[in-house]
């Protein structure tokens, strides 16, 4: 059978709400144009992102009922970290309400005015916890990367030699680690070759420098590499997982991704030193070591979404999943970050809409005739998001794990078909009002 279905079944129903054309207009005009600021019960597919939105197994329910809550050494972070261990071979795992949680503590502790931290390319947050602490992030994708329509097969990776030469420039002892975000979300979501990761190793370590992964999407760059990387095909998603995080010296993880949770995270380390450290900055804003912001029952869930996340038939049907809308959109004309990654399709708005010039944000006009037109939300990241530092004008349609079927993709495909047969009439915006910071969460627009 050639027929790719989700390997699942549904057990409990959420009821998706129906709103007219009218009523969405109605919505967008009281929001500024702004989708971040539009309720979620007017929303019916929500591609806003992929973070959170994961629906949990009877599993990973059946876990929340077993979750300890004792405020120390908790059964469920014992059971967290034996999961956990296994996976990523790390001697410390450290729990964190986020993903942001662990980049903070982590770059509070390893980094100060004057350093360097580069990586294929940092994921917001990560840019935003390095720069707060006074040093500079700084992104080393390859330069393929830049071609929006260039189709590799690892378009994630980091160019190694640009890396040499960033040391060779600043010193190792301005750049105390080297990231590479797996799969490389603000890159398009492209994987990672496990090639390049043994590359940037022997770069790091010949200079001494640790390596940590920004592991979010680690299952998800599994996958590709069993499926692109030659030697791979015959190895579990879980062994080739194992042997990326062997080649790190510590990672930070949201489990709003690949853990299939609704929170959590962690930071991993083999350093005993940094971990004391880490576990003491902890205490002050996290919590207990055995619980690091989470409730018991999260610790759980997490710890059950690890090992359902490795699981091959899920990540066949996940990775087809989104190549399936990426190609049935990309086919017919619209212009997308080629070829298809992990966890979104990123429509390629300048393109697709040249009338629109960057400063009247073609992505953000096309995510609000988006849901004009069909009840969808979607996310610009271009220049409202990163202002003049923007490379592209982006649509990103993000696919939240295990939650929309294919017949939601199917209406995914034919909405976004019907805009673009009608894309000339889109017409872009002007921004009416706008916060200091972050301003694509708040910021409102006036259509022109
Ligand atoms: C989401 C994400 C983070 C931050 O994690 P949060 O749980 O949202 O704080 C860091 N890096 C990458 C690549 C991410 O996708």
């Amino acid at each position: 059978m050639r027929t790719i279905i989700e390997p699942f079944r549904i057990k409990s129903v959420e009821p998706l709400t129906y709103t007219s054309r009218e009523e969405r207009e109605g919505y967008l005009e009281a929001a500024g144009y702004n989708l971040f600021l539009i309720e979620a019960r007017h929303i019916l597919i929500d591609l806003l992102t992929d973070s959170g939105t994961s629906a949990m197994s009877t599993e990973q329910w059946a876990a929340v009922m077993r979750g300890d809550e004792s405020y120390a050494g908790s059964e469920s972070f014992f059971r967290l970290r034996r999961v956990a261990e296994a996976l990523t071979g790390f001697r410390h795992i450290i729990p964190t309400h986020q993903g942001r949680a662990a980049e903070r503590i982590l770059f509070t502790v390893l980094t100060k005015p004057g350093h360097v931290v580069p990586s294929n390319t940092h994921f917001d947050t990560t840019r935003a916890n390095i720069e707060f602490t006074g040093a500079r992030a700084v992104d080393l994708p390859i330069p393929e990367a830049a071609d929006t329509q260039a189709r590799l097969d690892f378009k994630g990776n980091m160019d190694a030699a640009a890396l040499e030469a960033l040391i060779a420039r600043e010193g190792a002892a301005k750049i105390p680690l080297v990231m590479l975000t797996i799969t490389n979300n603000s890159g398009g979501g492209q994987p990672v070759s496990m090639a390049n990761i043994e590359a940037v190793k022997r770069v790091a370590s010949r200079h001494g420098i640790p390596l940590y992964l920004d592991a979010c999407r680690f299952a998800e760059n599994a996958w590709f590499i069993r499926e692109r990387e030659a030697g791979y095909v015959d190895w579990t998603p879980k062994q080739i997982a194992q042997k990326m995080f062997s080649l790190a010296d510590g990672c930070t993880f949201s489990a709003k991704k690949d853990a299939f949770a609704n929170i959590g995270g962690f930071l991993c380390t083999n350093d005993d030193r940094l971990a004391q450290q880490e576990t003491n900055l902890l205490i002050l804003t996290e919590g207990f070591p055995t619980y690091g912001g989470l409730a018991g029952r999260d610790l759980d869930a997490i710890a059950v979404g690890l090992e359902e996340i490795l699981h091959p038939d899920y990540l066949r049907y996940r990775i087809a999943s989104t190549g399936y809308l990426g190609r049935h959109i990309a086919d017919r004309g619209v212009p997308i970050v080629e070829p298809p990654g992990g966890h979104a399709i990123y429509i390629d708005a300048a393109r697709m809409l040249p009338h629109i010039p960057a400063h009247q944000f073609p992505g953000q006009a096309l995510a609000v005739e988006l849901y004009r037109h069909a009840g969808i939300r979607s996310v610009e990241i271009g220049s409202v998001m990163f202002g003049a530092a923007a490379r592209h004008e982006l649509l990103r349609l993000a696919i939240p794990r295990r939650v929309y079927t294919q017949s939601h993709i199917d209406y995914v495909v034919e909405a976004v078909l019907e805009v673009n047969a009608r894309k000339r009439d889109i017409r872009g915006l002007e921004i009416a009002e706008e916060p200091p910071f972050l301003r694509h969460f708040s910021a409102r627009f006036r259509p022109l």
